[in-house]
């Protein structure tokens, strides 16, 4: 995949963080520090693929003697780093313990698999293991002003595919139909993947997670779509409005309007200097003085980035600050369970400017409000 938004500096900041925490190496397998770190988006394999980052010297790149073409094609090359080659009777554990002389404290990829973690283990003989996310969290956490802008096309770009929803949800259609069109749409209007899609009809809207199932869309149905995918760039998106079709039940009308507050409420909140943990206090605190508490049944929001879902969590109990640059969703729910459910979910990124002064800017900028289609 070409396009991935890289810079040198990312390697350089990471081996620097490294040798400040104390760590000999960074090893960062397949995975989003991967594509975050080097750009090279890798399969994740049972072949070995790992970007060894010595706190000092000079960084390289084990990979499958096969998969050398795929890296040369990469940014890997322009980076710097040194690409070598295993053959299949190579060991690339040993291959990377002989250049790493005894280290005594190595970060992982978070996303290792676990046998690759045993294996490190195995071969790097007592070196204490400890996350990658220790050494390169502060740095993803804060986005470059490069990639607020990779995050604000994807929000275009999934904004574009919720204002075509009028295409896909009818009556007589099952979620999955429309899901299957959805996805289509969401690589059209400028994804390369296709993250998630959430269709949640009637009931099916009041469980969070639910994706798409084998249920006919009806008329007066309350429509729950979150949607996402992952630009060329790298970046990810992530979107939920509400839709009706034809006119939709009063008491759905009622809490909407407490969601739509809610929500409000979070954005207006939200600003470089308050805790994580506010921002969600301040969505939940209209929906239980509203008296639906209850049925607000997870965390306001989640940053976003290379991954979906990484660092900051708004969340009661994460009491970090938010600074300019972080980049999360605040996406408050009102879920009634076997009739219906809400959710209003908007990408934001902290800022020191937002019309002058510490706020938000909303990278998903349509309509908060929900849309009433064609029964
Ligand atoms: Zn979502
Ligand atoms: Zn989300």
């Amino acid at each position: 995949m070409t396009g991935h938004l890289t810079s040198p500096d990312r390697v350089s900041h990471a081996s620097k963080a490294a040798a400040e925490g104390g760590i000999d190496a960074l090893l960062v397998t397949p995975g989003p520090d991967l594509r975050w770190l080097t750009g090279y988006d890798a399969l994740p394999l049972e072949r070995l693929t790992c970007l060894v980052l010595p706190a000092a010297g000079e960084p390289f790149l084990v990979a499958p003697t096969l998969e050398v073409p795929a890296v040369r094609a990469s940014p890997v090359p322009d980076l710097g780093v040194e690409v070598v080659g295993w053959g299949e009777t190579d060991d690339p554990y040993a291959v990377i313990a002989a250049r790493l002389a005894n280290p005594s404290r190595v970060a992982l990829a978070n996303r290792m698999w676990a046998e690759q973690v045993l294996r490190m283990r195995a071969a790097l003989v007592g070196a204490e293991q400890t996350l990658a996310s220790e050494v390169i969290g502060d740095l993803r956490i804060r986005k470059s002003p490069e990639e607020v802008d990779a995050l604000r096309r994807a929000g275009q770009a999934i904004d574009r595919v919720q204002a075509r929803m009028g295409e896909f949800l009818r009556p007589g259609r099952t979620e999955r139909e429309a899901g299957r069109d959805i996805a289509r749409a969401i690589l059209d209007e400028g994804h390369v993947t296709v993250d998630f899609v959430i269709v949640g009809s009637g009931p099916n809207g009041a469980s969070p997670h639910h994706e798409v199932g084998d249920r006919v869309l009806e008329s007066g149905d309350v429509v729950v779509i979150d949607i996402g995918g992952t630009t060329a760039e790298g970046y990810c998106s992530d979107c939920t409005r509400m839709y009706t079709l034809g006119e939709p039940p009063p008491e759905f009308v009622d809490y909407f309007r407490v969601l739509h507050d809610a929500q409000l409420a979070a954005c207006a909140h939200a600003r470089p200097g308050v805790t994580a943990e506010s921002v969600d206090a301040a969505a939940r605190r209209v929906i239980a003085d509203a008296g639906y508490g209850a049925h607000f049944i997870h965390r306001t929001g989640h940053g976003i980035g290379v991954e979906t879902h990484e660092e900051p969590y708004i969340v009661e109990g994460n009491g970090r600050m938010l600074e300019a640059g972080m980049a999360f969703s605040i996406e408050p729910g009102i879920y009634l369970a076997g009739r219906h459910g809400a959710r209003i979910e908007d990408i934001v990124v902290a800022t020191d400017n937002a019309d002058g002064r510490p706020g938000i800017e909303r990278l998903n900028t349509t309509d908060r409000d929900y849309v009433v289609l064609e029964d």
